[in-house]
């Protein structure tokens, strides 16, 4: 990643209108999967400095900023499933740099944290653009060049992540995650998909890729869910 301007913005207004100001503008979270990219922008705007690291319980609901760090989610009293999925995310210094904006805007199919959050029906914030479901986003992005402001969703009674890497902090060659009843399945390799017919798997998409074959993902994924399942009896639910 190249930049020739590098701007800090003082409000979401401000960083609104930079990053439409030019085509070749990008927002700048953790930078760490931005500065892999060989492209060069006109315009790089740092979020730094504008106050969206926060977790936030009120009521029924939680909200987090989005640049709040992974490793702050990990040390939170959030969902058990929210911070299972970030708990073997790289290493505590990738977690200390990685944000969660910068996790959801990425629409990664290998994401363990996206999943977490589509099983807990999460809404995600956008300055101009409004609410929209994550599942939404994840599947179709969104049109316009726009600042993700914060992720909300309802406390649920159940939450539960499980995933099969390879070794520690590898990333997924499936994952899966639980709230309640709603269950989601990624790194299919494909993005995380909601599974209607829990005891068949047959709805979901397998594919292969260099890690792993299909048939393999999709036994994974059946042992996976067996946990859950098994898990939530446990849990009394
Ligand atoms: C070594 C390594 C291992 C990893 N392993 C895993 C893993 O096992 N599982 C996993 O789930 N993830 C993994 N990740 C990914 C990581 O969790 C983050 O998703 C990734 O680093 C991006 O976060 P960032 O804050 O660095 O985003 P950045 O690189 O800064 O940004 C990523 C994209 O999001 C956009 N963006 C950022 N914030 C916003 C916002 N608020 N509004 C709109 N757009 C925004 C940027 O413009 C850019 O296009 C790994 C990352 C690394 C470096």
């Amino acid at each position: 990643m190249r930049g020739l301007d590098f701007k800090r913005p003082m409000n979401l207004d401000e960083a609104y209108e930079l990053l439409n100001s030019n085509e070749k503008s990008v927002l700048i979270a953790g930078g760490l999967f931005l500065r892999l990219q060989k492209t060069s922008y006109s315009v790089i705007i740092d979020l730094e400095t504008l106050n969206l690291n926060y977790i936030k319980e009120e009521g029924n609901f939680f909200r987090i900023g989005s640049m709040t760090s992974l490793r702050e989610i990990e040390k939170s009293n959030l969902p058990k499933g929210i911070i299972e999925s970030v708990m073997q995310i790289s290493g505590v210094g990738v977690r200390n740099i990685a944000t969660l904006g910068g996790s959801i805007c990425g629409r990664y199919p290998f994401s363990d944290i996206n999943i977490a959050l589509m099983a807990h029906d999460a809404r995600l914030v956008f300055h101009k653009s409004g609410e929209m479901p994550i599942v939404d986003f994840i599947h179709n992005g969104i049109t316009e060049k726009d600042i993700l402001v914060e992720v909300k969703f309802k406390k649920s009674s159940f939450s539960t992540t499980k995933y099969y890497k390879k070794v520690y902090n590898d990333f997924s060659l499936v994952n899966a995650s639980m709230a309640d009843n709603r269950l989601v399945i990624g790194a299919r390799p494909g993005r995380g998909v909601i599974v209607e017919d829990i005891s068949e798997l047959s709805d979901v998409e397998f594919k292969t890729d260099i890690r792993a074959s299909a048939e393999y993902r999709r036994d994974l994924a059946k042992y996976l869910v067996e946990e859950i399942m098994k898990e939530k009896m446990a849990y009394g639910s």
